[in-house]
């Protein structure tokens, strides 16, 4: 660089290639001007987001607020409101195991509570993905009779594989009792089928589960305590106005609201963010979790057969493995086994993708046979987000 210095080039970046020139800048390398294109670019971006004089590109009336919109005016914004007891976000095995246990302290302490469990889901389990081989520990204590109730529990762990793969190979590893991946005394389940039963015993247990209501935003009293949720608005059109089937959300006022959203659930964040919740607690980590169910061959098909591998295609520094799970049908029924795939979201090679190692992970020459010249079930291919090591991070008082 001749006529200017690095820290005029810096000056302009900002302001992007005609600035420069314009301060005389005429002299800078092809790589400064690219630099200072790029540079301004960026910076034209960020100030198109953040100022108000360039349009939105949503409709969202966090950012167009309705009651400054014509097109609103005539819509009546009242909510109907219910009052219940206990309120609980989220239908998934948490907000179930919650709204069956706060029945039935209720029924042993002879109390009236009005439990009331809201999942957006249309239908219970309709969101739920796991593989799943699950420990049913919490299950003995919730419901000790699960067996008799028909639980759909009925793929006891036979045995346990764990294996480190390489390019071309795989090394058995050992799977211990006490460690995660010794999974005897398990039982591998298909996850939304036990949720839909876990609704039907709180149901029974005397909860009300409202299917297809998604909470979308917090109600606080005036004295900055939680009252409770409001669930959104329907009939909205694209352009952010009022359809002729526009219908108001409902208000839930309760004494108590539980958020059992899942991993990551919006509504979690935003009440952990207004009364700290997290002050003290370790950052969560968070993992991506791809499930497929498939129809293997009579011959592959071994029920109770829980199976997990580490290593390829994945590098050492990135953190995931596999899960196989052969899962017990009904006679008649085609043999399935639940495969996936999980990828600790701390990635550090920004063009790895999960779902491409996935893919990958299913043409290893110990893995193909399973899934060659077979189809994946009409059933499922589903991805979402996982909390890794959840209870490190939880925080240091209940939510
Ligand atoms: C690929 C994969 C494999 C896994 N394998 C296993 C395994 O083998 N064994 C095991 O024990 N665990 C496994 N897990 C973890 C297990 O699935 C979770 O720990 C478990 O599902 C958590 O239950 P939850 O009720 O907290 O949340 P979720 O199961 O996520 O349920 C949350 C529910 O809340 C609903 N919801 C969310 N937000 C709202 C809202 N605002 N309003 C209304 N409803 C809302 C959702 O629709 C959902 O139904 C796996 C997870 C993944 C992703």
């Amino acid at each position: 660089m001749s006529s200017v210095d690095k820290g005029q080039v810096v000056a302009v970046m900002a302001e992007g290639k005609e600035h420069a020139l314009a301060v005389g800048c005429t002299s800078l390398s092809t790589d400064d001007i690219a630099k200072v294109n790029k540079v301004g670019r960026l910076t034209k971006a960020a100030k198109r987001l953040y100022s108000d004089a360039y349009p939105k590109i949503t409709t969202h009336y966090t950012i167009h607020p309705r009651d400054k919109d014509p097109r609103w005016k005539e819509i009546s914004m009242e909510r109907v409101q219910e009052e219940t007891d206990i309120l609980i976000v989220g239908g998934g095995p948490a907000g179930m195991a919650a709204a069956i246990r706060a029945r039935q302290i209720a029924e042993e302490k002879g109390v009236e509570v009005r439990v009331t469990l809201l999942e957006k889901a249309a239908e219970i389990g309709g969101h739920i993905l796991s593989g799943a081989c699950v420990d049913p520990i919490a299950l003995n204590e919730l419901i000790p009779d699960w067996q008799e109730k028909g639980a759909p529990m009925n793929t006891p762990v036979t045995s346990d594989k764990f294996g480190l793969l390489t390019s071309g190979g795989r090394i058995p590893l050992p799977a211990f009792r006490g460690l995660p991946n010794y999974n005897h005394g398990n039982y591998v389940v298909r996850l939304g089928h036990l949720v839909r039963w876990l609704s039907e015993q709180a149901e029974a247990a005397g909860a009300e589960i409202w299917p297809g209501c998604a909470a979308a935003d917090l109600i606080y009293r005036e004295d900055g305590s939680l009252k409770g949720v409001a669930t959104g608005d329907v009939g909205i059109a694209k352009d952010g106005s009022p359809k002729d089937m526009f219908e108001r959300g409902m208000e839930f006022h309760s004494k108590i609201t539980l958020f059992t959203e899942g991993c990551h659930g919006h509504l979690t964040k935003m009440v952990s963010k207004k009364y700290n919740l997290r002050e003290n607690s370790e950052p969560q980590s968070y993992g991506i979790g791809l499930k497929e169910l498939w129809e293997v061959k009579p011959e592959n098909h071994k029920p109770g057969l829980v199976e997990h591998t580490i290593g390829w295609p994945l590098d050492k520094n990135t953190y995931g493995g596999s899960f196989m799970y052969h899962l017990k049908v009904e006679e008649g029924e085609a043999p399935l086994v639940a495969v996936g795939f999980v990828v600790g979201l701390d990635y550090s090679n920004p063009y790895l993708s999960p779902f491409r190692e996935f893919q990958k992970f299913k043409t290893h020459p110990y893995v193909r046979p399973l899934f060659e010249e077979r189809k994946m079930s009409n059933i499922t291919r589903q991805t979402r987000a996982a909390a890794k090591a959840a209870s490190a991070q939880a925080p240091p008082r209940p939510l």
